[in-house]
């Protein structure tokens, strides 16, 4: 069986073959393949400023520094999953229904094959396709949100389908299980005094990032880990926004005072354990990064998503 390899470093340049995540290979050839990394460029669900469409190839090109084995987790990715580069779904711009119904029908062979998606936006509005497409083989998924803002919102200028009302629908549609659900870092000004109830009140357990700062990033890990842990498949979606502008300037939606780059990627770290079915990175805007910071922060939240998808599958086959 052939297991695929980023590029070496010491075989060819960094910035020789560029184009797909970590250099891996792009094709569409799911055979033995564990995860397959996958564009969903469409961003005219955002609310504010949009671009997050440039926002896969911007995670790609930030994902070159990246080697294939994590100090941290203490993990060769490569040699535990097969990871390919997908390439990027089609979508329609200004168009949301019709780029749901492509990017799901996109993301079909992937569920099929038992082959674990990690999705690249985009704004946070894809995240419904992915929620969509996963559910139809696992049943409603738990959801593991890190980001500035709930998405619990029912809608903007009436439009039912937007980046902040995505996990409304999700819940509404049944694909979204809220009482298994938890959403971490909220902060910021809101609409309305109890909009961050309303999402309570749908069943997620929601953690605002005055109460991050109170319990400190542990005791965010053990109730995250009390909720998720051995309860069923879950996806796992992060929302680049979540960290810190200075850390990450380059999203549409940015909110002072969030998570640093290391909180960003210990949080993503502590998530073993938790079956994880398909992820996301999301709202990564390259037009507002600065010196690739944010892209190459997103990528290495993406690296952590990887090297948690190469531990379970590690755990399943009993050489973790
Ligand atoms: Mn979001
Ligand atoms: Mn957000």
């Amino acid at each position: 069986m052939t297991r695929h390899q980023p590029l070496s470093a010491m075989q060819l340049p960094r910035f020789a073959e560029m184009g797909t995540f970590m250099r891996l290979p792009r094709t569409r050839d799911l055979e033995g393949v564990d995860v397959a990394i996958v564009g969903l460029p469409f961003d005219t669900g955002a609310s504010f400023r949009v671009g997050a469409r440039f926002g896969p190839e911007a995670i790609r090109r930030g994902s070159v520094l990246l080697r294939p084995y994590n100090a941290s987790q203490k993990v060769n990715i490569f040699e535990r999953c097969t990871v390919i580069d997908y390439g990027d779904l089609p979508v329609v711009p200004g168009f949301i229904e019709d780029s749901y119904a492509r990017m799901e029908e996109g993301l079909a062979p992937m569920v099929d094959a038992g082959v674990i998606p990690l999705g690249l936006g985009g704004d946070h509005s894809i995240t419904l396709a992915e929620l969509r497409a996963l559910s139809r083989r696992w049943g409603p998924l738990g959801l593991i949100q890190i980001d500035a803002h709930p998405d619990t919102w029912d809608a903007y200028w009436d439009k039912r389908y937007t980046h902040g009302t995505v996990f409304r629908r999700a819940v509404e549609e049944g694909i979204l299980d809220p009482s298994r659900s938890v959403q971490v870092g909220m902060r910021g000004p809101i609409y309305e005094p109890d909009d961050y109830e309303q999402a309570r009140r749908l069943g997620f357990d929601l953690i605002t990032m005055d109460e991050v700062r109170g319990m400190g990033l542990d005791g965010v890990i053990a109730r995250i880990r009390a909720r998720a842990v051995g309860r069923g498949p879950y996806f796992l979606s992060f929302d680049i926004d979540s960290v810190d502008p200075a850390f990450a300037p380059g999203t549409g939606t940015p909110e002072v005072c969030g998570f640093t780059g290391y909180e960003a990627l210990v949080l993503v770290r502590a998530l073993t354990g938790t079956q994880l079915v398909g992820a996301d990175v999301v709202e990564l805007l390259p037009a507002y990064d600065t010196a690739e910071m944010t892209a190459m922060l997103a990528a290495n939240v993406a690296y952590e998503i990887l090297s948690l998808f190469a531990l379970a599958k590690g755990e399943r086959q009993g050489s973790a």
